[in-house]
């Protein structure tokens, strides 16, 4: 999977609708202090399913929604865009369906006292289903390829518990304990 595009619209400091587009390699993201760099990276976790607030540098889930300035009022929804390549073994089904069609288009959209919902290519879809597709792909929202300011330091202090999930993350694995969880459910 190769992310192609991201589009923020409402959220944190992004009010007006912002559109990224990632080429193949390497890309930096520069800028002063408090430009919104790592809103971008958290934007891309939680577009990838992330829940917890503390990660995102907030309170509640709704303080990714962009919160108004002196100048400018509050928006009552985020919504972020994802857009990727997908490698043709990698089926998903319901939602990409034989090897032609190679786009996946995620979308996850927050308003204020409604908590947030998922689409993924046009349909709409459980948090859930949006684990899974990440989690196969080795990438998502606790993805080690992720790393934010001041991660480096928790990885070293963290318990063998967490570090396992890490690894396993980085293996490719974690998409089985998904599966493993719902069937003990059924
Ligand atoms: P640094 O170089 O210091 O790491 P950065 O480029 O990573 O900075 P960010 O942390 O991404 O900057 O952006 C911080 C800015 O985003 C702050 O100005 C903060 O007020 C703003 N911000 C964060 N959440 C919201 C929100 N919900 N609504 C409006 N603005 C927000
Ligand atoms: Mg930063």
């Amino acid at each position: 999977m190769r992310i192609k595009r991201l589009k923020l619209t409402g959220f944190k400091s992004f009010v007006e609708p912002t559109e990224l587009h990632i080429e193949a390699g390497l890309t930096g993201v520069v800028g002063p202090n408090g430009c919104g760099k790592s809103n971008l990276l958290e934007a891309l976790r939680w577009v990838m399913g992330e829940n917890s607030p503390k990660s995102m540098r907030g309170g509640g889930m709704e303080d990714v929604i962009f919160a108004g300035t002196a100048q400018r009022p509050s928006r009552d929804f985020a919504e972020v865009t994802l857009l990727a390549e997908h490698d043709a073994h990698e089926n998903i089904p319901g939602i990409i369906a034989n090897d032609d069609d190679q786009e996946l288009e995620v979308v996850r959209r927050i308003e204020r006292g409604a908590g947030s919902a998922y689409r993924a290519n046009g349909r709409d879809v459980r948090a859930k289903d949006i684990a899974l597709i990440f989690a196969d792909a080795a990438t998502g929202a606790h993805s080690p390829a992720l790393v934010s300011q001041g991660r480096i330091g928790s990885i070293i202090s963290a318990k063998p518990q967490e570090r396992r999930m890490m690894l396993e993350e980085a293996a490719g694995i974690s998409g089985l304990h998904v599966r493993r969880k719902d069937a003990e459910q059924k």
